[in-house]
């Protein structure tokens, strides 16, 4: 699978620390590492605003889709229209549904289908991989 955004591990890992990301987002986003649960920064975020792609700022998601799963970390019952792709993840003896974002392929996390109604999704991120934006001033209501 090829990607609009291309960059080398020595590009990604360089841009992630100029942005000031977690230690932890290079492994994550580019590697498919798994945060420890419960200690990602927006596991409990319940601000309103957006998350987006921490390598490359694509929006993934809205914060009103954000709902506490109780799994440790950060989940959404629905993405942005086309912001993710999935990919059949046979690693760890288990066949999972692996979420990246469709612009760089940054590894987001994976997709289960025991979310709430209406979507029946469970977007499970790790917080290392997304990049929280307030509303804009000129959204707001
Ligand atoms: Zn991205």
């Amino acid at each position: 699978m090829t990607f609009p955004i291309q960059k080398t591990d020595a590009e990604w890992q360089q841009h992630l620390q100029a942005k000031g990301a977690e230690p932890v987002a290079y492994q994550v986003t580019r590697h498919a590492a798994t945060e420890r649960p419960f200690t990602g920064k927006y596991e409990q975020h319940w601000a309103d605003g957006s998350y987006h792609c921490i390598c490359c700022g694509a929006k993934l998601f809205d914060a009103d889709t954000k709902f506490d799963a109780g799994c440790g970390w950060p989940s959404f019952s629905q993405a942005v229209p086309g912001a993710i792709k999935e990919i059949t993840d046979y690693s760890h003896h288990m066949v999972r549904t692996e979420t990246v974002c469709s612009q760089c392929g940054a590894h987001l996390g994976h997709v289960f289908p025991d979310g709430p109604a209406p979507t029946g999704l469970r977007y499970c991120m790790n917080s290392a991989s997304l990049d929280f934006q307030d509303l804009a001033p000129d959204a707001q209501p």
